[in-house]
């Protein structure tokens, strides 16, 4: 029996048979910002922890996790450095950069993906908001468009502005990776923000695709000239999963936050419909058990 659980943003604990899995860590919220009902002390079990990449909303509360369950974390090595910093042993850490297979039990197999982050230096707009341009530009460019962002940041005192700039970065997402779960009833793939490498996105059949909705969608190293739902859309043209699983369109930080969880889910429910009539979207509650691959063999 295989079931999934939403813990947030694009965090996910899996569970198949005896065998626990999360996917990123991220749920210990700020005071202030809408909470999931789960903490990562209430994390008694877990086998392995999947990082997607090293970003506070992802990697935020691996070290709790892996301290008090023992999970193996396999991640980013910027995410296996992070760990370290934080006192995790190196053993319990396996550090991939995509292209590699490990095998989390006898049947269940993962195998590892390079990807790519959500577009942060490009504007973002509505889900079903049409953004263009901004495309060719140096890493140079993007990092200044950031730091002036970080400049005017300073004088916010908003909760959520002091929370995004209290995280260092400097080494940024560490490189983001995707993940297909091979399980004896199906595969699951897991990708946590929106952008991907077309030619690794496009040769893989999962049954089913937990996928992040967040931000400028990002198509081979470039913002997608349109919308997040049509972002949406072409990541399901790419995998033909026949179920999607929304994530990371929840309101994750303290008021104002910029997010707003159906802004997202209709208008991506909208171009699915339209573009792929067939694929059923499935938007969970916070911890509502869902066999994500019921009803699919
Ligand atoms: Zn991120």
């Amino acid at each position: 029996m295989i079931s999934i659980e939403w813990l947030g943003v694009a965090t996910f604990r899996l569970t198949i048979g005896d065998m626990v899995v999360l996917l990123d860590t991220y749920m210990d919220r700020e005071p202030g910002a809408p909470q999931t009902g789960i903490s990562t002390s209430d994390i008694d079990r877990a086998d392995f922890i999947l990082v997607g990449h090293s970003h506070f909303d992802h990697l935020g509360g691996c070290d709790r996790v892996a301290r008090n369950t023992g999970a193996t974390i396999i991640g980013s090595h910027e995410t296996v450095r992070l760990m370290r910093d934080l006192e995790i042993p190196e053993e319990q850490c396996v550090a991939v950069a995509g292209g590699e297979r490990y095998r989390l039990s006898e049947d269940v197999l993962v195998t590892i993906f390079p990807s790519q982050h959500s577009c942060i230096w490009a504007t973002t707009k509505g889900a079903d908001e049409i953004c263009l341009g901004e495309q060719g530009m140096t890493l140079q460019d993007r990092n200044a468009v950031l730091q002036r962002r970080f400049a005017r940041r300073q004088g916010d005192q908003s909760d959520a502005a002091r929370i995004i700039s209290a995280y260092p970065r400097p080494r940024g997402e560490g490189g983001p990776l995707a993940y297909l779960i091979d399980t004896p009833e199906g595969r699951i793939f897991w990708k946590d923000t929106s952008g991907h490498w077309t030619g690794i996105l496009r040769d893989i059949r999962p049954d089913v695709a937990l996928l992040a909705a967040a931000g400028r969608g990002n198509i081979d190293g470039e913002p997608i000239q349109g919308s997040l739902s049509q972002f949406m859309a072409r990541e399901v043209d790419l995998l033909r999963p026949r179920r999607v699983v929304l994530s990371h369109h929840d309101d994750y930080l303290p008021t104002p936050s910029p997010r707003k969880h159906a802004d997202t889910v209709d208008p991506v429910r909208a171009e699915l419909a339209r573009q792929h009539p067939g694929v059923e979207l499935v938007d969970l509650a916070y911890l509502e058990p869902f066999a994500p691959l019921g009803g699919l063999r």
